[in-house]
């Protein structure tokens, strides 16, 4: 048994940045508005996510960590997919790969925290937390000496749990997010906090994209809001003026979920093929949002990669709204 759940987790959990992502959107889905990440050493020896969402109750503490138990889809529900979670693995196979424990407190209940070893799933006890959820996994891998070997050094890792961290803070604008480096204890220091946004979507995201992508990006960006057949695109594309410096910055989701997707990848590209003479990455933030029949998030357990049943719509909407967009704007 817990060799099959190793064997299956690396599906899941490649590195500390998968692992918090599974955590923070396990926060979201429980409609947390506050979420505390904590690092050590990259997330290699420490990760914690605390919420103020709604908790696990103690007795269902041991179920929330067997595989497939969710709480949040019934099998008849596969195709209409709201949540970040649905498959009920990300907690069994972080028990699989690391030391974790998770201390939570629902509503009219009292605390209560449970540990899991090598898979092996202890007793559930009492424990002092006012409200919500923490995770704690530590030692990522320690079981698992060859997947320690693919790991890179703290600062990539800690680079990608701050990308996960960000991408999220994205979906999520009425949250407030905070990511703190507690590499060798205490407090740590603050390495990224975005305040939860206020107003309504456009304001909300609005701020939240120049929290992450600087003012600078909001002032050379332009609103994008379109429809065709049922596909719904929204956000700021920058204009194709602005020099974004280093670093890839894409964010791109669909129903609120961040996906790194080849096809809409491309399709942003292609909107800006006139321009692009070096830079081959515009900046952009953009959201499709549909029913959830026309797009199916089900491709791989890492959940980044989407299918739309018609790809050449959504490739369609984004070059053409795009293009529309900064024709608008002169360009
Ligand atoms: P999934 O998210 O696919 O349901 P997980 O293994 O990530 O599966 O989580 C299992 C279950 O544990 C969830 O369905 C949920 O009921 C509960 N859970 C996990 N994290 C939290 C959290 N931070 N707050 C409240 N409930 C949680
Ligand atoms: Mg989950």
């Amino acid at each position: 048994e817990g060799a099959i759940n190793r064997i299956a987790a690396g599906e899941v959990v490649e590195r500390p940045a998968s692992a918090v992502k599974e955590l923070v959107e396990n926060a979201l889905d429980a409609g947390a508005r506050r979420i505390e990440v904590a690092i050590a050493d990259g997330g290699k020896t420490l990760i914690r996510v605390s919420d103020d969402g709604c908790g696990i109750a103690g007795g269902d503490l041991p179920l929330a960590l067997s595989r497939h138990a969710t709480s949040k889809i019934d099998g008849s529900d596969l195709l209409n997919i709201h949540s970040f979670g649905f498959r009920g693995e990300a907690l069994p196979s972080l028990g699989a790969v690391g030391r974790l424990s998770i201390t939570s407190r629902a509503a009219g209940e009292d605390a209560a925290a449970v540990s899991v070893t090598g898979g092996r799933i202890g007793p559930v006890k009492p424990a002092a937390l006012s409200r919500g959820t923490i995770v704690e996994l530590r030692d990522l891998f320690h079981a698992t000496p060859a997947r320690l070997k693919f790991m890179r050094s703290d600062r990539a890792e800690a680079q990608a749990v701050m990308d996960v961290v960000k991408r999220l803070a994205m979906a999520e604008p009425f949250a407030g997010f905070t990511l703190r480096d507690v590499t060798g204890g205490g407090e740590g220091r603050v390495s990224f906090r975005a305040e939860a946004e206020t107003g309504d979507m456009f304001d909300a995201l609005q701020g939240r994209l120049g929290r992450i992508l600087g003012r600078e990006f909001a002032e050379n960006s332009i609103a994008v809001d379109a429809e065709r057949e049922g596909l719904h695109l929204t956000g700021y594309a920058a204009l194709p003026t602005y020099s974004r410096g280093s670093g890839v910055a894409q964010y791109l989701f669909v129903n609120g979920r961040p996906v790194r997707d080849k096809l809409l990848i491309g399709a942003l590209r292609g909107a800006y093929a006139d321009f692009l003479s070096r830079d081959r990455h515009p900046a952009a933030a953009l959201f499709i949002d549909c029913d959830p029949q026309l797009v199916d998030v089900n491709v791989h357990p890492a959940k980044s990669e989407v299918r739309f049943r018609d790809p050449g719509l959504a490739r369609g909407l984004i070059v053409s709204a795009l293009r529309h967009a900064l024709a608008e704007a002169g360009h």
